[in-house]
């Protein structure tokens, strides 16, 4: 952009107050069109932190830095071929710092695929079954359901479906319906209805990038019928149907509902500018949703990062327990998606080793991808003298039998000796199977209790367990993370 760089006034006055740095001034681009924020007068210059806010002189804008370092951005966006469209921090962020806080363009309760009988509420999500009786209700206006009246209430709810199945009678629900195909059309009809009701949201989201094909398959091939069953014909076109799925597959953010148990529903959420962060496996930030009503997403850094540095984050916190090989999978299968973060495309996930096998030939190597987001890669002894070669499909089943082994441990006992039977023998000690084994270990209640050798000797282990999986998270979540938060619970 050939910024120039005036001097770095008003950054040293407030690095003795703040550890920002930010608030240097330089000739934007196309500071022509734009007004100082202090005088009204010409503006040549923006501050570069967000290069949302322009200025006539560096004397105004080091005179409204006070106020305006409360709202100026630690990141910027930036486009490449790579990632897309992304942020970088435009200043030295610490470890822990709050990054970005938003509120949803909008959300919606998401069933699991298979389900055809749990209904959840409209607007907190809850599994409507698993409620006291005295709570399952149904709206008093549309009949669809609510678990209590101050949901019946919430905007979510009453400022979108309910206005339209009310007019409409439509009862719920109509047949043939997954839990979960219905709660994407509740989904679709809160973004379409954001066209008319927010026309500046609407544009940010026609904005985003989208991917129309889920998994290689369309959820709903005739949409035409779809939105005769909801009696919606009137609302959208399929086109704007086919464009919110897709905005919603590529950008969404989910989080396990109120009372999913065992994992049955989860709210979807969009958030704008949030789903601009560039994806990483091994991200330097984290996030977290408050509970309903108010649904913030709040991003932090996990570590220091520095000016310059691509943000990144873990778009979902389902699999990031998982080696890369199925990582990938899992989010090929769910969002159409080839992830190409530092963790994938090293064969040893940034030296970890998460998810290399010991070499079945000299005993000693480790095998590892020839390239790591193929999921039919070869896989390949590293020892020089070996390197032995495993197929794809002889390696899928290897790591099938042992994720089939560790699902069948049902006991503490069993669990150790899984870890026994394969740590160093058939994975790599640091391999994601074996600190999941730990991991399970560590959750559990202690087998024994008092002060016996045995339950001394018990407790030993699950603080060696512990020191082994933060080793690893270390590597791969290093930080403030929630992996690593996961270790320091138990
Ligand atoms: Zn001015
Ligand atoms: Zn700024
Ligand atoms: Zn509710
Ligand atoms: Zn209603
Ligand atoms: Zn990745
Ligand atoms: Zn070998």
């Amino acid at each position: 952009m050939g910024d120039v760089q005036v001097p770095d006034t008003i950054s040293t006055a407030t690095k003795t107050t703040s550890e920002e740095n930010s608030g240097e001034s330089s000739k934007g681009s196309n500071s022509n069109q734009h007004k100082c924020a202090v005088c009204s007068s010409f503006a040549t210059k923006c501050c570069t932190g967000c290069r949302d806010i322009h200025y006539c002189s560096q004397e105004h804008q080091k005179q409204d830095w006070t106020r305006h370092k409360m709202q100026c951005s630690p990141f910027i966006l930036k486009t490449s071929t790579v990632f897309g469209r992304h942020f970088v921090a435009s200043r030295k962020l610490k470890g822990t710092s709050l990054i970005l806080e938003e509120l949803p363009a909008f959300c919606a309760p998401r069933g699991m695929v298979d389900d055809f009988e749990t209904p959840l509420c409209l607007s907190c999500c809850s599994v409507i079954n698993e409620l006291p009786i005295d709570q399952v209700g149904k709206c008093s206006k549309c009949g669809w359901p609510v678990c209590s009246l101050m949901c019946e209430k919430n905007d979510y709810h009453s400022k979108n479906e309910c206005e339209i199945f009310f007019k409409s009678k439509l009862a719920f629900y109509p047949p043939g319906y997954s839990v979960y195909e219905l709660y994407k059309v509740i989904e679709v009809i809160r973004g379409l209805l954001i066209k008319d009701k927010k026309p500046e949201t609407w544009k940010k989201i026609m904005d985003l990038q989208y991917q129309t094909e889920l998994g290689s398959k369309t959820l709903f091939d005739d949409l035409k019928s779809v939105r005769k069953d909801f009696k919606v014909e009137d609302l959208g076109t399929d086109g704007e149907w086919n464009r919110i799925l897709g905005v919603m597959n590529v950008n969404n953010f989910t989080m396990a509902g109120p009372r999913a148990t065992p994992s049955i529903s989860y709210e979807a959420f969009l958030f704008l500018k949030t789903s601009m962060f560039a994806h990483s496996c091994a991200p330097n930030c984290w996030w977290g949703i408050t509970i309903f009503p108010e649904f913030k997403i709040t991003v932090y850094a996990a570590e220091d990062i520095q000016k310059g540095d691509i943000i990144t984050l873990p778009y979902t916190y389902l699999y990031s327990a998982f080696g890369t090989h199925m990582r990938i999978e899992f989010l090929k299968r769910n969002g159409d998606y080839i992830c190409r973060c530092i963790r994938c495309v090293t064969k040893a996930e940034l030296g970890s080793y998460a998810s290399a096998l010991k070499c079945f030939n000299c005993e000693s190597g480790y095998i590892l991808p020839e390239s790591p987001t193929d999921s039919n890669s070869e896989w390949k002894c590293e020892d020089e003298e070996c390197k032995s070669v495993l197929e794809s499909r002889v390696f899928d089943s290897r790591i099938e039998y042992l994720i089939k082994k560790l699902e069948d441990c049902e006991t503490v006992p069993e669990l150790h000796k899984y870890i026994e039977d394969n740590k160093d023998v058939t994975l790599h000690a640091n391999h994601w199977l074996i600190t999941e084994a730990m991991e399970t270990i560590c959750k559990g209640e202690p087998s024994e209790s008092g002060s016996s050798s045995e339950a001394l000797a018990e407790k030993d282990k699950l603080i060696q367990y512990c020191e082994h999986i933060l080793k690893v998270k270390n590597i791969v979540a290093p930080g403030i993370s929630l992996e690593r938060g996961r270790c320091y619970s138990h």
